[in-house]
């Protein structure tokens, strides 16, 4: 009656080392999505123990003295192979897991990302904006915008094409997307226009940066290989500015958009390539240029 045991105590472990091999498949997966740190050596980690595992059940197996004569005899056996179903169990769910995750990130991603400049759109940029003004109303903390637009930009699709005017604008996103603060977020508001959202930031300081990136833009050249239609050709462009906080009488998202609007229009009636303030924030640009702390824009 017994005569079954030791090939059922032999097939346990073996096919509990067997599962457990199957189980370094989707930690690897995972591992080698992972970029180097130290959730990678984690997982790395883990690879090693399950190895360990497996060493463990080959010795077990060789070089055992247990016999599996008795039922009893069993009982190691069963653990080593419920604990290999459960590991593998866990590890496939992990891969499973962080593929839903990383998928629902990269969706997450493409829904607020513009796909030609690659930065946050409008969807986000309204959600955002909404966020940060209610937050600082409650904290009454400061907060200000840019409202940027470039300069004649029209006149690069008509000299130069619609594609180059793509790569322009692409440009000129990521420059200006390196060129600001860590904590500010810049969005597309549509066409060729730009929203900076400048939390905990009063309208004097954010008329510096405002200044800064406008320098910036302006000194800015875009050489574009050489293309089967055209020649290489280096590119100019310049940005005009609006620039708006919150006041007392301006708390919202929309007020604070159209003040800044506001602004723009005035900087571009005034000759473009400059930055203005929105005059709902009654700051004497003259004065409040010289009076900002250099350590506040660095
Ligand atoms: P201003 O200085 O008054 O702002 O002049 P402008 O020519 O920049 O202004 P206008 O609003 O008249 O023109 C904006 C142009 O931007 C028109 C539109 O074709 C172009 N544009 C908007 N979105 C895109 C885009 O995604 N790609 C390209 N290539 N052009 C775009
Ligand atoms: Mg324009
Ligand atoms: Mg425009």
């Amino acid at each position: 009656m017994y005569d079954i045991l030791p090939v059922l105590g032999s097939g346990l472990v073996i096919s509990g080392a067997l599962l457990l091999a199957t189980a370094i498949a989707p930690v690897w997966k995972i591992f080698r999505q992972l970029p180097a740190g130290g959730l990678r050596y984690s997982w790395g980690f883990l690879i090693l123990l399950i190895l360990i595992f497996i060493a463990g059940y080959v010795v077990y197996a060789k070089f055992s003295s247990v016999q599996f004569s008795q039922p009893l005899d069993l009982v190691v056996p069963v653990i080593f192979f419920g604990g290999a179903i459960f590991v593998f169990v866990v590890c496939s769910l992990s891969l499973r897991t962080t593929r839903d995750i990383m998928q629902n990130y990269a969706l997450k991603q493409e829904n607020i990302t513009d796909s030609l400049m690659e930065i946050f759109n409008r969807r986000y940029l309204d959600r955002r904006l909404k966020d940060e003004t209610e937050r600082a109303i409650n904290y009454s903390h400061p907060l200000s915008i840019f409202l940027i637009d470039i300069d004649h930009f029209k006149r690069i699709n008509d000299t130069y094409g619609h594609q180059v005017g793509d790569q322009v604008l692409k440009n000129i996103a990521q420059l200006l997307k390196r060129s600001i603060r860590e904590s500010d977020v810049l969005a597309r508001y549509g066409g060729e226009e730009f929203v900076v959202i400048l939390p905990r930031t009063q309208v004097s300081t954010s008329y510096q940066l405002a200044e800064r990136l406008r320098h910036i833009v302006a000194d800015f050249e875009l050489t574009l290989p050489e293309d089967v239609s055209r020649d290489p050709v280096t590119i100019n462009v310049a940005v005009s500015v609006g620039v708006a906080g919150l006041t007392p009488d301006c708390k919202d998202s929309q007020c604070l958009i159209e003040n800044a609007d506001q602004a723009l229009y005035r900087a571009k009636r005034n000759g473009r390539n400059q930055v203005v303030i929105s005059k709902s924030n009654n700051i004497d640009t003259e004065k409040s240029g010289n009076q900002i702390g250099a350590a506040e824009l660095q």
